[in-house]
């Protein structure tokens, strides 16, 4: 059933993604959302996945590849990390990513990163890594991140593709077409360093407060829905000499 609901889905919205050479002569960022304990290690917490999954393995495999190509080429890394003070909830979800548990922190293939110098780590407290870099005094750390380092181009993965992923772009493109981001101009979404949760239906009838979330068919939607925005959606990325 489900599987033949995800057929018409991407008959319907159908994603063509590319396979994108970044060019050596420019500056391209990596935006790593969330690869945290809380999100993505099995048991970690009442976000974390309940069992083994396949799409968040894969997700951190192949974030963990691309963040140590980044590294080697000393490349600017900026890794939202959600971190939530205790006193304040965030809803509709249960308790998460409380600040200073392991929860909020980088998953095991990750934590290495917190070690390179071109690498910025933000703590955030809500969905959205645009508006969490937001500081009291109205400056804001992304957006620092984009112009002191002359970033021309971002390559954004994580969890979730359809909530944090998304979020983050669709500010991102936002504040690109204002004008606030210059000199970034292509936001592109990395598809096989993504990953989303998964609720089936027969199991959120059975769970109070809880939505359907099908894994597949939402990870699918969340990078559509980043296209329709302007991003570019690839399946492929590799340096390579400039065009
Ligand atoms: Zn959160």
């Amino acid at each position: 059933m489900v599987s033949q609901t995800i057929d018409v889905v991407k008959k319907e919205l159908p994603l063509e993604q590319e396979s994108v050479v970044l060019p050596e002569d420019v500056v391209t960022g990596l935006v790593l959302v969330d690869i945290i304990n809380g999100f993505c290690t099995v048991g970690a917490g009442n976000l974390a996945p309940r069992e083994p999954n396949r799409q968040i393995s894969a997700m951190i495999n192949e974030s963990a590849r691309v963040a140590r190509l980044f590294c080697d080429k000393k490349l600017p890394v900026m890794a939202f990390l959600d971190s939530h003070h205790p006193d304040k909830p965030e809803d509709p979800y249960p308790p998460h990513c409380i600040s200073g548990s392991d929860e909020s922190n980088l998953v095991p293939a990750l934590q290495w990163i917190e070690k390179e110098p071109n690498v910025t780590i933000r703590r955030k407290d809500c969905y959205d890594g645009y508006l969490g870099s937001i500081e009291a005094d109205g400056s804001n750390v992304f957006v620092d991140w984009v112009k002191n380092n002359q970033i021309k181009s971002i390559v954004v993965v994580g969890v979730c593709t359809d909530i944090c992923v998304l979020d983050f772009v669709c500010s991102t493109l936002s504040a690109r077409n204002r004008g606030f981001l210059a000199p970034l101009e292509d936001v592109m979404v990395y598809s096989r360093a993504c990953a989303t949760f998964d609720v089936p239906l027969h199991i959120a009838r059975n769970t109070k407060g809880a939505l359907p979330h099908p894994q597949e068919l939402m990870h699918h939607i969340g990078l559509y829905m980043a296209k329709e925005r302007g991003a570019k959606i690839t399946n492929q990325i590799s340096f390579g000499a400039a065009k």
